[in-house]
């Protein structure tokens, strides 16, 4: 089969998926739609789980091992599938047995692509489906600028990195985009931030009709738990709270392997549980909410009038490595007010794991070691008994790398974007800098 007739399958397997062109369906019902669904399946558990045998596959699937072996002959005859004999694992990953009973998306048949915007910055990852992340670009963002050029910026990113990787853009499955803040993620709406407002606006759809790509919207926080479950801290873990102390406080919860979201996908806002009734103003109108005290800002804030009016993060950090005691103090009670809130979630979710993820996690075991503390002290002793707190894996780039994951969870709500909408063409910028990442699976 030529390279022209496998990305055409893969296409018409992802178009299948998203429901929105069927051309290789079957009557619902019919043999042949049951052996097309079982197929399309057994691809996502690959995708989603990486390289697994027959065994798993069919405990996953819910189907017979001989309705997997037969259905694996196919994708292998078609190319999508491939038997990896523990190719590029580890030494602890690589199965024991027989080899070549290891399958395993065939490289180069489709990747996904995650962005993610913080406030001052755009990241995206293009991660080959089975080889993991190829690309990776960030672009800084000037204040003050309109989402519509932000996702311009994102847009001419998601140019580049197809370009810069080779890969083939009818192979690309879709986009996970990531904005900070709440959202509502029924409408894909954003709703109000912080420092830079997306309120109102779609961001999804804008970026979807930029790019021609299916694109998923989730918030930041929730992308970045989808990452640290699938490859980070919390990798292999079913029932995870993520706490993202960034320049707003943001959450994720996990449960039995579902991701969290609520009646308008708009669940997980931990940052505006009260942890000191009465207490500071938050942005929300609220009082008292973890946000005013654990926040990038809110931390330094605190500090300016002990270090400096013009301390960003990065001195404050120094000074806690220095063992300044007032600095150690601030960041030993961010942690007591953060395990507040985190004491509450356990004693509702019973998680197996807590992760504290953002830029003020850096602040290491001061501050973890205080989360932990308060945590265990405020919630129920059977539920705290076996949890643990860590601090996230995947630093700065977990937001876009899940984006990744959602793409590969979530497949079946990719729908293929209509024809622009705006005759406009897409303004060419360049990206700050380039580097070429290893696979993270
Ligand atoms: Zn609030």
């Amino acid at each position: 089969m030529s390279y022209l007739d496998l990305i055409y399958r893969l296409y018409l397997t992802c178009v299948t998926l998203s429901g929105t062109i069927s051309p290789m369906m079957d009557e619902p019902g019919s043999t042949r739609h049951a052996v097309d669904t079982n197929r399309q399946r057994l691809l996502r558990i690959l995708r989603e789980h990486g390289p697994m045998h027959r065994a798993e596959l069919a405990r996953r699937a819910g189907l017979s091992r001989t309705t997997v072996s037969t259905a694996m002959e196919v994708l292998i005859s078609e190319g999508l599938v491939t038997n990896l004999d523990g190719r590029g694992m580890t030494g602890e990953e690589r199965p024991v047995g027989r080899p070549g009973r290891l399958l395993g998306i065939q490289p180069g048949t489709g990747s996904a692509i995650g962005v993610a915007f913080s406030y001052h910055e755009v990241r995206v990852i293009l991660s080959d489906l089975a080889q993991g992340p190829l690309i990776e670009l960030v672009t800084p963002l000037p204040q003050e600028q309109a989402p519509g050029d932000d996702l311009d910026i994102a847009a001419n990113m998601i140019q580049q990195a197809i370009e810069s990787s080779g890969i083939s853009p009818e192979g690309v499955l879709g986009v996970g985009l990531g904005v900070p803040g709440p959202l509502d993620c029924t409408r894909g709406m954003a709703g109000s931030s912080s420092e830079k407002t997306w309120s109102g606006s779609m961001p999804a759809d804008e970026l979807a009709h930029r790019v021609g790509f299916p694109t998923l919207l989730d918030n930041t926080a929730r992308l970045s738990l989808l990452a640290e479950a699938r490859w980070g801290a919390g990798a292999g873990k079913k029932d995870v709270v993520f706490v993202k102390l960034s320049s707003g406080v943001g959450g994720g919860f996990l449960v039995d392997g579902r991701l969290l979201r609520g009646d308008l996908g708009a669940g997980g806002e931990i940052g505006h549980v009260v942890v000191e009734p009465g207490g500071q103003l938050c942005r929300c109108g609220g009082r008292g909410c973890l946000e005013a005290y654990a926040s990038v800002p809110a931390v330094i804030a605190q500090l300016r009038p002990l270090l400096g009016p013009d301390i960003g993060l990065s001195e404050a950090l120094l000074a806690l490595a220095k063992g300044n005691p007032s600095v150690t103090r601030l960041f030993s009670d961010v942690g007591q007010l953060v395990g507040r809130a985190v004491a509450n979630a356990v004693n509702l979710f019973n998680p197996q794991l807590v992760v504290i993820g953002g830029e003020l996690a850096e602040a290491g075991p001061t501050l973890l070691q205080s989360i932990e503390q308060a945590t265990k002290r405020e919630s129920l002793p059977l539920l705290s008994a076996a949890l643990s707190v860590r601090q996230a894996a995947l630093g700065p780039r977990s937001a876009a790398l899940g984006g990744i994951a959602l793409v590969l969870r979530e497949e079946d709500r990719l729908v293929r974007p209509g024809p622009r909408r705006s005759s406009k063409p897409v303004r060419r910028l360049y990206h700050n800098s380039v580097s070429h990442v290893t696979a993270t699976k």
